[in-house]
């Protein structure tokens, strides 16, 4: 196997003797030569002088760049030509392939065509004859007797039939220096080595070759850059150093607009101005001119009108000495793009509703807004707004007026407040401002005050009139709180403070707003796990027939001990229950133990007696509890005899039909109604009359007051009059002394319960006084007897 030792940088020498005699060298050469071949001398030296003529002329086009032909066809004229020069010469061109593992022959002389197949296609690792070692090492090769030379052995019966003795092997260069091909010349003269001139044409030709196909690449180079110019979907403007535009494609002009001869010439002006917030474009050509290059969106407008958005690549070309020479300006439009990114930045931030910034959005600026407070030191103002009653308006006139009052409350905030400050949407209606930079904490209140003021007044809505009022806190950064998350849970303490103390107010966060919420968040945590962990009982309060003086009714009510709180108050831990949703799960299971005792106690005529269970309208309202205690009724039709439920004369009761039409469902299973707390409420007649109770529960507000208080004595004697007209027996809610007990008697009450009677008591016990009861009966019926 090749290569021999000495092929290094040197030219190499492979000399051999011919076995070949020259006579018939010459005749095979002159046969394979015959296509050159003329008839007469003269006509031969006119011909090699025309053909010399029309080469020189060709080759002379492609020095002057002139478009040339196909890349193969000036190869084939090279080797013409160089065959022109010496008539033993026959050319082969072969390029490496892209993988550079074989030798590709591109061109050869006519002449060797019976060689063609075997040199087209060399494959340069197990192929190595002097050919690919030329191509792979770089360096020129000389084989100066093919007859007798180990490389060509495999060829010698074709290079014989061909009478090539010799051959010479020029690599092609690249400009680049790389090796891309071989350019051969295969003698037919006899052996021996080339001369000067032999080897200064041989490197010529193999030039040329590589000019050629430099030439040829280099121009389909520029037609590729020519066709993406033209049919570009991206927009080209090239401008010179001053900005002024030299060339635009015809993307430009479907983009902007404007067509070629519009701006040819003109100075650039397409990207004047962006956004507020982004750079502008001559801090983007500073940039261009220190880095060359710049890439970015940028506000640009069509020439009708209208804005475009680009995603613009701005390149500076430099002249030879590094002045800049060009400005390549490359821009598609994003337009559609940014709209839609737009709409779904509004949709992610903005509340569809109030256009207001959402949660998102809002947590966003406050945490901006309190770095800024940092630095400048001073107060940042958090005020946290819920809408006192939306939940009414929502549920009694529709979504559609709750949407109205909630745009309406945000179009009067915004109009409390400053440019700068941020009003937003939390979510339902709870909105929150953040109002930056205060000097004077005294403005606060004010703003606090005409808020709840505005908030105030009524809005239309069609032919009614809607009133609402807001619950107001307000936190201070830094002073209250040093990190966004405590202030926004200080803010909504301070809120709930506001609401505590009757609603339509403000507070401003104090450390003791925070203990007392702290304290609550603790019950609330503690009463999410109290029912598991059986920390409940239920205790019954005897109510008394005046008339009688026995008992005939029981009070289940509700009682919370917790291992480390103590006794909690029912007064306390309901409505946390009812806000938090647990009072549903809670009073299904004092349903199971009502139930469960009325049924014990209701099993012996001695203890039979009616429990009536509290119900919180909010457990009418989800209907779990509606559900739950119809099911059972359904099935157990004997129960609901000996039940009653009391449920609160209040606004929701008031105002919701669904949970008068629920109470009423009861009623048909044959469990009785009281209409507990009377008095407290909107006590509304009409009400009285539509809703169909079997009992009024005067609250212990007004029996306190008996039996001295003129006015007490008033209203409990309107209200037993006014119950008994409409059917209703009625009871006295926290009877203590024998002085109010005898006054309601008097004054026709019908049955009382209070602590005169006995306290709330566990089940154990009130059996205790049912069996006392009736020990006693029969002891007086025996007595009465005798
Ligand atoms: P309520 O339904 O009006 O119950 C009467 C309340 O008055 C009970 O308070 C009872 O202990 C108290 N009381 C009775 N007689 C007297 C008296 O002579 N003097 C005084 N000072 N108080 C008397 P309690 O047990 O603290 O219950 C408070 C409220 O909690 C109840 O008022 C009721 O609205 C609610 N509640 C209790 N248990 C339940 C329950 O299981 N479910 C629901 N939804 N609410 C319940
Ligand atoms: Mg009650
Ligand atoms: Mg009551």
């Amino acid at each position: 196997m090749m290569p021999p030792a000495c092929f290094c940088s040197r030219p190499v020498w492979i000399r051999h003797p011919s076995p070949w005699s020259t006579r018939t060298l010459k005749q095979i050469a002159q046969r394979i030569s015959q296509p050159k071949s003329v008839n007469s001398a003269a006509e031969q030296a006119m011909h090699v002088k025309k053909l010399a003529d029309s080469h020189s002329r060709k080759l002379d086009n492609l020095a002057k760049g002139m478009p040339i032909l196909d890349g193969t066809e000036v190869l084939d004229l090279i080797i013409e030509y160089v065959e022109t020069k010496d008539e033993d010469a026959f050319c082969t061109v072969h390029l490496i392939n892209e993988e550079a593992t074989h030798l590709i022959c591109k061109a050869s002389s006519a002449a060797l065509s019976t060689l063609k197949a075997s040199l087209s296609n060399l494959e340069i690792e197990d192929f190595p004859n002097s050919l690919a070692i030329a191509a792979q090492q770089g360096i020129r090769a000389v084989v100066e007797d093919l007859r007798c030379h180990a490389d060509w052995q495999h060829h010698h019966a074709r290079t014989a039939l061909a009478g090539l003795i010799a051959v010479w092997i020029e690599p092609i260069r690249a400009s680049t220096g790389k090796v891309i091909g071989t350019f051969s010349i295969f003698r037919s003269s006899s052996a021996g080595p080339p001369s000067d001139n032999d080897l200064d044409r041989l490197q010529n030709a193999s030039n040329l070759a590589r000019i050629a196909l430099e030439r040829k690449s280099l121009q389909e180079e520029l037609l590729l850059a020519a066709s993406v110019y033209q049919n570009s979907s991206e927009a080209i403007m090239i401008t010179d150093q001053k900005d002024y535009v030299v060339a635009v494609n015809p993307a430009f002009t479907r983009i902007t607009g404007y067509p070629e001869y519009e701006v040819i010439g003109k100075p650039q002006r397409h990207f004047k101005q962006n956004r507020a917030g982004g750079a502008s474009y001559k801090k983007i050509m500073q940039i261009l001119r220190a880095d060359g290059h710049w890439q970015g969106e940028i506000w640009s407008r069509h020439k009708n009108g209208a804005e475009l958005a680009v995603w613009l690549t701005l390149n500076s070309i430099p002249d030879e000495i590094g002045d800049v020479y060009r400005h390549i300006c490359l821009f598609s439009d994003i337009t559609e793009k940014k709209r839609s990114e737009e709409l779904i930045w509004k949709q992610a931030n903005y509340d569809a509703l109030t256009l207001l910034p959402n949660r998102r959005l809002f947590f966003d600026r406050l945490q901006l807004e309190i770095s800024k407070s940092k630095r400048t030191g001073k107060t940042l103002v958090l005020m946290m707004i819920d809408l006192d009653g939306f939940k009414a308006v929502n549920d009694q006139l529709g979504h559609a007026a709750g949407d109205h009052l909630l745009k309406e409350t945000a179009k009067r905030l915004r109009g409390c407040v400053r440019e700068g400050d941020t009003v937003a949407r939390l979510g339902g209606d709870e909105f929150i401002l953040c109002i930056p930079q205060i000097g004077d904490i005294a403005c606060i209140e004010r703003i606090a005050r005409s808020i709840n003021q505005i908030l105030a007044r009524s809005i239309g809505l069609a032919d009614k009139f809607l009133r609402v009022s807001g619950s107001i806190g307000i936190a201070e950064y830094p002073k209250d709180a040093d990190n966004m998350d405590d202030l926004l849970k200080h803010a909504d303490q301070a809120m709930y403070a506001s609401k505590k103390l009757g609603r339509n107010r403000y507070s401003r966060f104090t450390s003791s707003i925070h203990e007392e919420s702290e304290q609550q968040q603790q019950l609330i945590n503690c009463l999410r796990y109290a029912l598991d962990a059986r920390q409940f009982k239920v205790h019954f309060q005897p109510i008394v027939d005046l008339a009688t003086d026995r008992i005939i009714k029981a009070e289940a009510l509700l009682r919370w001990t917790h291992p480390l709180m103590g006794k909690i108050n029912p007064a306390v831990f309901i409505p946390i229950a009812e806000e938090i949703g647990l009072i549903g799960e809670i009073g299904d299971w004092v349903f199971q133990q009502a139930v469960q005792y009325a049924k014990r106690w209701g099993q012996c005529s001695s203890t039979r007696i009616q429990i009536s269970i509290n119900i919180s309208p909010i457990q009418l309202l989800d209907g779990g509890s509606h559900n739950t205690w119809t099911e059972f009724l359904q099935k157990d039709t004997s129960s609901a005899a000996n039940l009653a439920i009391e449920i609160t004369e209040g606004l929701l009761l008031n105002e919701h039909r669904e949970v008068t039409e629920k109470l009423m469902r009861f009623r048909e299973l044959g469990i009785q109604i009281a209409l507990d707390d009377f008095g407290t409420g909107y006590s509304s007649l009409s009400y009285l009359m539509k809703f169909k109770a079997d009992y009024i529960k005067i609250d212990r507000s007004f029996i306190e007051g008996l039996p001295t208080d003129p006015s007490c004595i008033a209203l409990c004697e309107a209200i037993i009059a006014m119950s008994h007209r409409l059917g209703l027996k009625v009871i006295a809610e926290g009877v203590e002394t024998k002085a109010q007990r005898d006054q309601l008697r008097d004054i026709g009450c019908d049955y009382a319960q209070g602590y005169l009677f006995s306290k709330p008591v566990p089940a154990e016990e009130m059996e205790q006084l049912l069996l006392a009861q009736s020990v006693l009966a029969s002891a007086n019926q025996t007595a009465k007897g005798t």
